[in-house]
């Protein structure tokens, strides 16, 4: 998400930071820069265009903080300039009236129905709400089967449309459905066309005239750019959205479509997706997106994806199982689970400051996700026991250990000598007594 542009920003800041002190033409070179970068990332041109006049007077003004050296000045104001052009505060969904109704709307292809699907289990996971998934899509079979798959994977419950029914009845039906099983969120998940076209559109306003819906998002493919946002003002000015969401933002390093959305329709950006997985769905921060694009990192997404797989009491009973010397394999294969679910280890370090930039210093490093399968087949090839009182595996169970799962002896030896380490590492750390000290981030 956004890498290339913050390259590309990090190239200006880096001429600016030179410089003693913020003049006219200084300010001018690397303002320049900007503003090639945000073309690059394929930001609609008059948005650029504001965007750049915008931090070229605020830097000249008299207001800037005497404490900051004059590329942090202009990395503050950018700084500020992205907030307000991602959107300023995050807008989250209208949820004060039960049942709480959402439409999604946009392209074929675009995402709307496993965002339909994500959002259902966002819901539920979050506001403890109880989600109702309704396949709108008529016209391709495989659209409504589709949204079947995702809703039994969720186990939320669904309606029973089919090819032969109307859009709009079955919308209106599904409400009624949808509070006989006592859910208090209906999706619906309407049909989309290769291109804007009159008959959906008249179709999708027949929806929002009989349902009413409180929400209406559309939904883009982020890696479209400025088409998506072209698109989501046509469907805008028929529908009147309440706001987007842009999918396959893990593949997109651009941005333009985000950086554009909220200037060009004044609709917010409440979602992001992130990947294709279910739970790969993300509120966006228009404050985090403008950290993150600035290679600062983005603390507060990483606390709570870790928060959302563990519950306190569990961390409690980790550090208490770590500080009494009682953590053992089983903890770590749940540890190395938990892991995955959060993302991948490379998605992980992009979230901390200073990371992702040394990340690319480092040219290009394969983060060992390898590893971790390795010894999760290892782990996995222990009995019970085994994984909770390591120190009986001696010789011949390592051997047994090595067959069940296809590796050497080696692997074995490696891995329990790895938990070893980690053990004693974190006694030492823990068990001096007092919070373990960050180490702090290079330069
Ligand atoms: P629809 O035609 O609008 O309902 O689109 P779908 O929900 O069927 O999505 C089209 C394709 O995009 C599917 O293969 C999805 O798995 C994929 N997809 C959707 N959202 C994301 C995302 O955030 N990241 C990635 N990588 N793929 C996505």
């Amino acid at each position: 998400m956004f890498d290339s542009l913050t390259d590309r920003l990090s190239e200006a800041f880096r001429n600016l930071r030179g410089q003693a002190r913020l003049d006219e033409k200084n300010i001018q070179d690397g303002l320049r820069e900007v503003r090639m970068a945000l073309l690059e990332a394929d930001v609609n041109f008059k948005v650029v265009k504001d965007f750049v006049d915008r931090v070229k007077e605020k830097a000249l003004g008299a207001d800037v903080l005497k404490s900051l050296t004059p590329g942090q000045q202009v990395v503050k104001i950018v700084h500020d300039e992205l907030v307000e052009l991602l959107g300023g505060e995050q807008t989250g969904l209208c949820l004060k009236h039960k049942p709480v109704t959402i439409m999604m709307v946009g392209l074929q292809g675009s995402g709307k129905t496993t965002t339909a699907s994500k959002l259902a289990n966002l819901l539920r996971a979050k506001h403890k709400m109880k989600p109702y998934l309704v396949p709108a899509d008529v016209y391709r079979p495989a659209a409504i089967e589709q949204l079947h798959v995702l809703a039994r994977q969720l186990d939320v419950p669904a309606y029973p449309s089919t090819t032969d029914m109307n859009p709009v009845d079955i919308c209106a039906d599904a409400l009624k459905k949808a509070a006989e099983a006592g859910c208090d969120a209906v999706l619906f998940d309407t049909a989309g066309r290769l291109h804007v076209d009159e008959p959906l559109m008249e179709e999708l306003s027949a929806i929002k005239a009989r349902c009413n819906p409180a929400e209406i998002l559309f939904v883009a493919d982020a890696m479209t750019g400025q088409d998506a946002v072209t698109v989501a003002e046509a469907f805008d000015k028929r529908l009147g959205i309440s706001g987007v969401v842009l999918t396959k933002m893990d593949g997109d390093a651009r941005g333009g479509a985000a950086l554009s959305i909220k200037s060009v329709t004044g609709k917010p950006l409440k979602f992001v997706g992130v990947g294709e997985k279910l739970s790969d769905l993300e509120p966006f921060h228009p404050d985090r997106a403008a950290q993150r694009i600035l290679g600062m990192g983005d603390v507060m997404t990483l606390i709570e994806k870790a928060q959302d797989t563990m519950e306190a009491a569990e961390a409690e009973k980790l550090a208490a199982k770590m500080q009494q010397a009682k953590f053992d394999l089983e903890d770590f294969l749940t540890q190395m689970r938990r892991m995955r679910k959060i993302g991948s280890l490379e998605s992980i370090l992009k979230l901390i400051p200073g990371m992702g930039g040394m990340m690319k210093k480092l040219g290009d490093v394969q983060v060992p996700e390898k590893e971790i399968d390795r010894a999760e087949a290892i782990i996995n090839s222990m009995t019970k026991k085994e994984r909770r009182e390591p120190s009986i595996i001696n010789a011949s169970r390592r051997e047994r250990i090595a067959k069940g799962c296809g590796r050497t002896v080696a692997d074995v030896n490696a891995l329990i000598k790895n938990f070893e380490q980690m053990n004693k590492m974190m006694q030492k750390i823990l068990g001096g007594g007092g919070a373990p000290k960050m180490p702090k981030m290079p330069r």
